[in-house]
Order: structure tokens, then sequence, then C-alpha cells
């Protein structure tokens, strides 16, 4: 039960509670702000009230919480300045031979089956770069969401409605973490806390045992219930009762609830969560390469162009338009996503030069081909000249 002064108990079962309330508040008179919703026994799926501006429609549990879009006065507009310029003289070489040398045989020493002589005899025949652009846009977002929480009350102070009105879910501070990365917190909402008898144990701190259901006893191990043994002896374990101590209640009949962790009474406040989330829109230009463009997600390449504000604007002036028209179509299609739904903290939009080089070679008079990719120096062979050395039985 709650310590003295801490908690005024209504004649309904809820409480509003207060430090140092003055006893003017009579009792029962929480009963008629805080409408009892839940009745003893019941599984708590309703939440306890619903009243509480700027968090109607919140719900008990782990649902995943009540999305709250932030005021249009917190969506963030672009600043000036206009669209960026990009550099335009962007062409890199191919990879030096040297380099496609050394990593088709490191490639080859990497798998198992592959016997590095087409590589280490192979001769050159045609170095072709293909310039490869990634265009890709990360749009930072906070979004905040709410949920009722409840936890056993352990005589803690109760910051309920009565000291002031709930702030408003993003009228609450919370310090924004490293840009761009993924994370999520949550925050007890002030003067959202409520107590509410138990529903689990009627307030009682404990419940009837499962096992023995309240009996104190359960049928004997050792005889299952009989009695006697298998030479008709009296059973020593139960002296012949056929009944022994119930190990699950250790004899009392209840066991301690685990909703309110025996304490009778719960707490209940609103959890603001907020979850900050990078989100990434990404295109690489198709350059008729015939390299398969899914590899391009494991490399890194060089960047060319780099755009953070709180809002970008579309690259316009790009050499290759395909570049152009991915920036427009992902701010675009961003906006509509995230602007109304959530809080745009950040966009980033980069462009990287992605190497890619087509090997021609020749070994044992036939021609075949591979490709060098990624600063990584990759390589993708899709028609090696020796496979299966140990796969051949
Ligand atoms: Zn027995
Ligand atoms: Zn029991
Ligand atoms: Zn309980």
């Amino acid at each position: 039960m709650a310590a003295e002064g801490q908690a005024i108990r209504a004649s309904c079962g809820s409480y509003g509670a207060v430090d140092q309330m003055p006893h003017a508040f009579a009792e029962g008179s929480f009963g008629a702000i805080v409408p009892d919703l839940m009745t003893l026994g019941e599984e708590p799926s309703a939440p306890p009230i619903d009243d509480i501006s700027g968090y109607e429609g919140t719900a008990l549990g782990d649902g995943g919480g009540k999305d709250l879009p932030p005021p249009s006065n917190l969506v963030t507009d672009r600043g000036g300045g206009g669209p960026p310029s990009a550099q335009t003289n962007w062409n890199i070489p191919a990879v030096s031979e040297d380099t496609a040398k050394e990593a088709f045989i490191q490639y080859a020493a990497g798998k198992c089956c592959y016997s590095s002589t087409p590589a280490k005899e192979m001769v050159f025949r045609d170095l072709h770069p293909f310039n490869t652009y990634r265009y890709r846009l990360e749009t930072f977002t906070e979004s905040r969401s709410s949920e009722w929480k409840t936890t056993p009350y352990k005589g803690e102070f109760v910051d309920s409605f009565l000291l002031g009105p709930a702030p408003l879910p993003w009228d609450i501070q919370v310090e924004v973490p490293t840009m761009f990365t993924d994370t999520k917190t949550s925050v007890k909402v002030p003067h959202t806390s409520l107590l509410k008898d138990c529903h689990n144990c009627r307030s009682s701190g404990t419940i009837r045992c499962t096992k023995c259901h309240g009996r104190r006893k359960v049928d004997c191990w050792v005889c299952h219930g009989s009695g006697t043994r298998m030479n008709d002896d009296r059973c020593s374990h139960c002296h012949g009762s056929g009944r022994s101590r119930c190990n699950s209640c250790s004899g009392s009949g209840h066991k301690t609830c685990t909703i309110c962790a025996g304490k009778g009474q719960l707490l209940y406040y609103i959890e603001l969560q907020v979850k900050w989330k990078n989100n990434i829109f990404e295109y690489v230009a198709d350059q008729r390469s015939g390299f398969p463009a899914d590899f391009f997600k494991e490399v890194t390449g060089q960047k060319m162009f780099v755009d953070e504000q709180s809002m970008v604007y579309p690259v316009v002036n790009f050499p290759d338009p395909s570049i152009n028209q991915a920036s427009e179509k992902a701010v675009v299609q961003h906006h509509t996503q995230f602007a109304s739904t959530s809080r745009v903290l950040r966009q980033r939009q980069t462009i990287e030069l992605i190497p890619l080089t087509k090997v021609e070679y020749e070994w044992q008079g036939k021609r075949y081909s591979y490709y060098v990719y990624g600063d990584e120096n990759r390589v993708y062979a899709e028609n090696y000249p020796q496979k299966c050395c140990c796969s051949v039985l």
C-alpha cells in the first residue's frame, strides 16, 4: 500500500496522488476527474484515461505506440541559397595493369577451387574504364509516439495531473544524438502519472498458486497420490497420505503477483518514445557495362560532391542527367514520405564516383574478361578459365 501523505485513495479505487496534498481534496473527488475504466480482474487492455491533451488515443502496452506528428511550425523549410553547383570534369582513368593483375591474383587465391595459373599467366588485351556514379540522399528524421506504461508502485512520488497540464509531445526537450545515426530514447511525460489498484491480484499483492490451486498440497510425486509403493508398502515420502507440500508456492497456497511485484498498486504514466532514423535513397547510374549493379553496395567510391543542409535542393547541373533526375525524385519522395509524419532534422546528398574497369585478357589462346570495382579493387569474374580443381573427381 502507498505511504500516508503520498497517495490519497479515492473511493472508486483510482488514485490521484501527490506529495503533501491538502486533505481538502476529499476522498472520491478524483474519481470524478479520472474515470475508472478498469474494473478489478479485467485485463489491462484499455488505457486508464484517454483525455490528456496532446496524447489522445494513446494505448497501453507494447503496440508500438501512437504516432504523434509534429506541429506545422516544426516542418523544416529550405534555407536560401538555391540549388548547389556541382563540379564538372570528373573522369578518372582505369586502374593500372599492375593493380588489375594483382587484384585478379588475390581474387583467384581467395577461391578454394580456382587455380591461380590463369591469373598469373594472362595477357592483357584491353582495360576499359566506366565512370559509375552513385547518388545518395540521406534524410535524418525524428518521430515521436506515446504509450501508456505501468510499473509496480513502490511508494515513489506520483507526478500527477494535479501538478499542472502535461507538456505537449513536441514541447518536451530531448537531446538530439549524432546526426545520420539510427537511435531511440524514451521519456516519462511529466504530470501524467496516476495510481490504480492492481487488476491482476485485486490489490492484494498475491495470487492463488496455479499448481495446487490454493490447496497447499499436491499429489505425491513418488507414489503419484496412491500412498503406497509397488510392493504395497506405505509411501515413505508422504507417509501414506498420497499428498505432499506444493513446491511451487512453498506450501502457502499463493504466490507474489508478478504484475505489481506484490505491491498491490500500479503506477500508470505516458511514455514518450523518440526515434531517430537515417532514411536513405540510393541510385546508381547504369553505364551499360554489363556489370551487376548489386555488387556496388559492398564497396565505397570517391566522394565527388557532398551537400548537407537542413533541407537540400535537388542537384540540377550534374553532367550525367540521370543523376539530376534521381536527385529530383529523391527529394520529392522523401518530402512526401517524411515531412508530415516526422520532423526532418537534416539532409545530406552525396555523389560518389565508383571506379569500375572491365579488363579483357587472353589465356591459352582464348579471350576472357573480368571487372575491378570500388576503391577496394574488388574483382568480379563471371567466367574464370580454370575453376573446379577440387570438384572434378
Ligand atoms: Zn507418496
Ligand atoms: Zn501451490
Ligand atoms: Zn498485483
